[in-house]
């Protein structure tokens, strides 16, 4: 499996796990019988089509891969998604994005949506969207976290969104270039030292707690623990790697409560890892979405995404 493939794999990989747990969201329990791209859910979505997670994975996309991380333009990106009035948003997204006329405006109207609610600003909404931030800066941690936090704090202010995007954005590059399934702990060392010892305890829990107690998951810190302790929690069937991420996957969804993202946040990693290969051929087939994209589509700005960047690709 080429560097490419898993370049291209990180952003199927989320797609597949956002469209997966789509049907699921928030329901009142977890899902107990077969877990499919169903469709429906809070946003009355195909089967197959992906939420919000990777919309906004794509607006982000979309300015990495012309070679550059524009603040601005992100936030301009996300704005424009915000007003065709899509099928789902975060409260703190949706919040934030309404108030502001601009991209530029952003940072300042999401710090101004932290400090009047500081105990809601830490919502996985930043992380979902996260992974293309990795592959504009592969093999370049300081830049990785730098951006990861900056692009983040374009909705979410509260530090803990930050971190979580950091951490992962890292675990992200080692999957890519270490083959690691466990990079996220490199990601602490880029943490402000105040917080480190926090997510070092939190990463634990999710080593040694199962999955499935990391609910509700809505907040960033246990969406990104569910995701990691599917991960590493569920077996690697036969050396499979392409049954790993569907296993990983479905108990992502089977964690219960905001399954499209937790999904989405393990399906980066996995496709990291394992590579555009190991995404099944039926669900990469179905995966389409906002703005009128498909699975080619992800599959180009992932490429295009770490050329720019100066990713080897080989
Ligand atoms: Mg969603």
């Amino acid at each position: 499996m080429s560097e490419q493939d898993r370049i291209v794999g990180t952003l199927l990989g989320m797609a597949a796990g956002d469209a997966l747990g789509a049907g699921y969201e928030f329901d009142d329990s977890p899902p107990r019988g077969e877990v499919a791209m169903i469709g429906g859910g809070l946003g009355d979505f195909a089967p197959g089509e992906w939420t919000d997670d990777t919309s906004m994975a794509v607006c982000i996309a979309e300015e990495t891969a012309t070679g550059t991380v524009d603040l601005d333009a992100i936030g301009d990106r996300f704005l424009d998604w915000q007003r065709s009035d899509p099928a789902d948003i975060g409260i703190s997204t949706g919040h934030v994005l309404r108030q502001a006329s601009s991209g530029r405006d952003l940072p300042s109207v999401a710090a101004a949506y932290f400090a009047s609610h500081p105990e809601g600003a830490a919502g996985n909404g930043a992380l979902m969207r996260t992974a293309p931030v990795a592959l504009a800066h592969l093999d370049d941690d300081a830049a990785i976290a730098g951006a990861a936090r900056a692009v983040a704090e374009l909705t979410h202010a509260d530090p803990l969104a930050g971190d979580s995007c950091v951490l992962w954005c890292i675990a992200i590059d080692r999957a890519i270039r270490q083959e690691r399934l466990d990079g996220v702990r490199d990601g602490v060392a880029y943490l402000p030292e105040l917080r480190r010892p926090f997510w070092s305890d939190a990463l634990t829990q999710a080593e040694q707690r199962s999955p499935r107690s990391f609910t509700p998951n809505g907040f960033t810190v246990t969406a990104l623990q569910a995701a990691y302790a599917a991960i590493l929690q569920t077996p690697m069937p036969d050396g499979d790697p392409a049954r790993h991420l569907q296993d990983v996957l479905i108990e992502a969804v089977r964690i219960g409560n905001d399954t499209d993202t937790v999904a989405a946040i393990a399906g980066m990693v996995l496709g990291a890892r394992w590579g555009a290969a190991a995404v099944p051929p039926t669900w990469r087939d179905m995966l389409h979405g906002w703005p009128g994209l498909r699975a080619t589509d992800l599959e180009r700005l992932a490429i295009l995404t770490a050329d720019a960047g100066g990713a080897s690709g080989n």
